[in-house]
């Protein structure tokens, strides 16, 4: 296949990438925009393959996405192109907005004008795949789990356009027939996180000898999987998925963010210890997000019974990964943030 595949500058798309060109014969076109959070220097080991190749384009431009598809004439998309911190949703929604309702109808009109003029086996094979978060069905209370069939109920600025996306994905699929499918996955870690998020977060002002912010009380529960383990459900999608269904992803591990962090400091107490105290000293309780959240939990029962989908990775083995690779990779972080960004706190109101 050739697969056009936006945002591969991100975080999961960059481990998407690295994934697909590493355990598939496929083509990718990474199309992206490169904002703060798109980085070429996640890919820079790939970037001479010669299945790869890279655009810089701005899927909010109509006329640039339909170019897209006449110069690629490509046999899937994989859709994860996204403003994706919800802190920078409650600062900013504007973007979210536009880059992820608009953005995604760009591809999905221009998709859907690509693929109405193919014919034959290229037109039956081709997919769009529209990669979703599972933020979109709202929050849990202490028990039960977000099925495919859970009702929307967004709550921040950036589930609420998330949400909004996936519904034009299903309408242009009911209504046009676009072969299209969706994916909601829980929270991600591993490498190659922009450094404004939960874990990269803690780890870098845990070893700059900072306060490590816990919002709230630390007991908000996500869902974690590891982002490789993302990579592989999404190509067990594209790959085997069904026209038209929707796919929960994670990892059934939930964890309190204060749990995480605790994990964390023990893993650099052993890694790289203070000449004196624990990390854990560090850790200080600021005021919470703004309609924080309170649970996410997926049940994949789903994609593990008709994709054969497993996770590889246990957390313990993941967050120990994750911990070194930034620990050896502190000149991505810098390269990355540059002047963009030095771990300030965002959207507190
Ligand atoms: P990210 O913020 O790390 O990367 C987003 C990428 O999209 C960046 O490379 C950025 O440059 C690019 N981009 C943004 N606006 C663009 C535009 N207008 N045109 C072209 N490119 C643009 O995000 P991520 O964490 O890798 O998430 C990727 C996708 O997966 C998103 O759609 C997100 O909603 C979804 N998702 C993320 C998680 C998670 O835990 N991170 C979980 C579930 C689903």
């Amino acid at each position: 296949m050739k697969i056009l595949l936006t945002g591969g500058a991100g975080f999961i798309g960059s481990n998407l990438i690295h994934y697909l060109i590493e355990n598939t014969n496929h083509k990718i076109v990474n199309v992206d925009k490169l904002t703060y959070a798109g980085n070429l220097i996640s890919l820079k080991d790939i970037e001479e393959n010669e299945r790869y190749s890279f655009e810089k384009i701005d899927i909010c431009n109509y006329d640039n996405v339909r170019d897209l598809f006449h110069k690629y004439s490509p046999d899937a998309v994989m859709h994860l192109a996204a403003e994706s911190h919800v802190d920078r949703s409650i600062d900013g929604p504007g973007e979210f907005i536009q880059t992820n309702i608009v953005g995604t109808y760009n591809l999905l009109q221009n998709a859907f004008n690509y693929w109405k003029s193919l014919d034959g086996e290229k037109k039956n094979s081709f997919r769009f795949l529209h990669v979703s978060t599972d933020e979109v069905f709202g929050s849990l209370g202490e028990t039960g789990f977000f099925t495919e069939t859970t009702p929307y109920d967004p709550k921040s600025p950036y589930s609420a356009s998330k949400a909004s996306s996936d519904h034009l994905v299903r309408a242009w699929q009911h209504t046009f027939g676009l072969p299209s499918m969706i994916t909601n996955c829980s929270n991600n870690y591993g490498p190659y996180q922009f450094p404004e998020k939960l874990i990269p977060v803690v780890i870098l002002n845990a070893i700059n000898g900072k306060d490590i912010p816990i919002y709230g009380k630390g007991d908000n529960v996500r869902d974690w999987l590891y982002v490789e383990d993302h990579a592989a459900a999404l190509y067990k999608v594209i790959s085997k998925g069904v026209v038209g269904e929707t796919y929960n992803i994670g990892g059934k591990n939930e964890m309190k963010n204060i749990d995480i962090v605790n994990i964390i400091c023990e893993i650099l107490d052993e890694l790289k210890p203070k000449s004196n105290g624990s990390h854990k000293d560090q850790i200080k309780f600021v005021k919470d997000r703004p309609g924080h959240d309170k649970r996410y939990a997926i049940d994949p029962a789903k994609i593990e019974k008709e994709l054969g989908f497993k996770p590889a990775h246990n957390f313990n083995e993941g967050i120990r990964k994750t911990v070194e690779w930034y620990l050896n990779n502190l000149d991505w972080c810098e390269a990355v943030m540059q002047n963009k960004y030095k771990l300030e706190r965002l959207g507190n109101l």
